[in-house]
């Protein structure tokens, strides 16, 4: 435990944010690092709980009160070297994480919790600055050979883990650049792209073998998800014929549609074909062929991709940027003593929608209005939630919004059906891939050479829970290898 009395002696430090007038002006990361010094109080904040519950919250279980104590005696060395052994990408969760942790810090029932996100960050940050954060290739070599399928997060943890248990990795993704929702989905105001190809030139020197630019499945599957760049095709019989084991990673493509009056019209979008074609843009690809500037935007979803659509129009310009939830608005603040260690079912405000949006709750959108086929207007009505998941119009509460940008942010179903019927896997009710999660079977489907993690068999989720589904993959695909013999 690193200050006795730091819980009760220091305050929470946030870290600092850019302000909304300087961020909204371009596309770069706004949070930034925790200083040395700050980092050390932050950690010394931590009680050291018996019974830590922020390592049972975090998917990932990373061991907290031990890279706290390090940190805040600035051995950030060894913080690393305890975060590492859980989390394989610390700099990715030390931005993108929701921090399940911090909601479940013991010093959040009565203070604010220990910035747990910002101390991660600090440490990965350190580490690369100083040199410490290394490729870490096996020093033996199994021979054995294992295809996995995406690139997204759920398949980089996957691929990390067993490249160090010396299997030789092959990654194949459908887009012309590695990373998943890392690279085309998330902004850069998130997440710079530089933090994620720094990463993958470490697993380069591991000796992962990345094949971008490749689909897995048919010819004509092409227009499978939101998007997809491929330029060559690989058949799931080659890849079972050619490798030893197969990781199915696709995520959960498919997005939920508003197949409501006018859907059709030119200017109502999926949330991804605006946030793709924008991080396309920031590759230098072409200009986003979502174009926003000086139009009313209204984005249809409550979710961080909805978020992720308003701070990127706002960018780009917008004139007005509305958000129809129907969900309804939550409470600013609950018992904590009722919803400790879980996350706390509050009304929450993203830094994106901190820049500048008007949020509507319990309204439902009802159609798409257009002029000479171009949307012009869209309709809403209030909602009121009964039993279940269930929601009803109220009369009388019908509206109306002059719109000229609708962008669908309502969730992703299921992976591509494609891929799970030209491998002859079984699927859940839901469409995702089926395998279990834990137990002798885990993550293998109903092919005991296929297996399956992240968004792909879980449903939509979150980086966190990509990395740890990948990570516990590569154990059970490492347990199946040895069972294989040699070629
Ligand atoms: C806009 C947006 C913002 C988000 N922000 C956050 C956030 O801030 N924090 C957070 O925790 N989570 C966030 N999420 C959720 C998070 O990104 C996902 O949960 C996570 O990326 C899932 O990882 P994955 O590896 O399972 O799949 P993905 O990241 O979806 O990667 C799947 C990859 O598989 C490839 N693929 C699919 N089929 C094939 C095929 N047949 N052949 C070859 N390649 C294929 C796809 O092209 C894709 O690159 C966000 C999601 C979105 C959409």
């Amino acid at each position: 435990m690193g200050f006795e009395r730091g819980f009760l002696d220091y305050e929470r430090i946030e870290p600092a944010k850019a302000p909304v007038s300087e961020r909204i002006k371009n596309f770069k990361e706004y949070y930034a690092t925790l200083s040395d010094a700050d980092a050390k109080i932050q950690a010394g904040r931590c009680m050291d709980c018996g019974t830590p519950f922020c390592m049972h919250k975090c998917p990932l279980h990373n061991i907290i009160p031990d890279f706290n104590d390090f940190a805040c005696q600035g051995e950030f060395s060894k913080a690393l070297n305890v975060l590492q052994s859980t989390s394989p990408f610390p700099e990715l969760t030390g931005r993108l994480c929701p921090a399940l942790c911090e909601e479940g810090c013991t010093l959040g029932i009565h203070r604010d919790p220990v910035g747990i996100k910002s101390i991660e960050r600090k440490i990965a940050e350190y580490a690369f600055e100083h040199g410490l954060m290394h490729a870490e290739p096996s020093v033996h070599r199994t021979f054995k050979k294992v295809a996995i399928v995406g690139s997204g997060p759920a398949a980089l943890a996957c691929a990390q883990a067993l490249g160090r248990r010396g299997h030789q990795v092959t990654v194949f993704e459908k887009n012309d650049r590695i990373g998943g929702l890392l690279r085309y989905g998330i902004p850069d105001f998130k997440l710079p792209k530089e933090i994620l190809d720094r990463r993958l030139a470490l697993m380069e020197a591991e000796g992962i073998i990345f094949r971008p630019g490749v689909l897995v499945g048919k010819k004509g599957d092409r227009d499978t998800g939101v998007f997809c760049n491929a330029s060559e095709v690989i058949s799931p019989e080659e890849l079972k014929a050619k490798f030893d084991a197969v990781v199915l990673c696709p995520g959960s493509e498919v997005p939920r549609d508003l197949k409501i009056k006018g859907r059709e019209l030119k200017g109502v979008y999926f949330a991804l074909e605006f946030l793709i074609g924008q991080n396309l843009e920031m590759q230098g690809e072409g200009e986003n062929p979502v174009d926003v500037r000086g139009k009313k935007v209204v984005v249809i979803g409550g979710g961080e991709t909805a978020s992720d659509c308003i701070g990127t129009a706002i960018r780009k310009g917008a004139s007005e940027v509305t958000q129809l939830d129907y969900h309804d608005e939550l409470p600013a603040t609950v018992d904590i003593m009722e919803a400790w260690p879980d996350w706390k079912r509050i009304k929450r405000t993203s830094p994106s929608q901190e820049e500048g949006c008007t949020r509507l709750f319990s309204t439902n959108t009802t159609s798409f209005e257009g002029k000479d086929g171009a949307l012009s207007a869209i309709t809403t009505q209030k909602v009121k939630w009964g039993e279940g998941h269930h929601f009803e119009g109220i009369k009388g509460t019908e509206g109306r919004m002059d719109a000229d940008v609708a962008l669908i942010a309502m969730g992703y179903a299921h992976p591509s059906a494609h891929l799970a019927e030209e491998f002859g896997l079984k699927t859940t009710a839901r469409g995702s891939l089926e395998a279990a999660y834990e137990g002798p079977e885990a993550f293998c489907t109903s092919d005991p050479k296929v297996f399956a993690a992240g968004d792909g068999r879980r449903g939509q989720s979150l980086v966190v829970w990509a990395l740890a589904e990948g990570r516990l993959c590569a154990e059970a695909v490492d347990r199946f290898l040895c069972t294989v013999p040699h070629r």
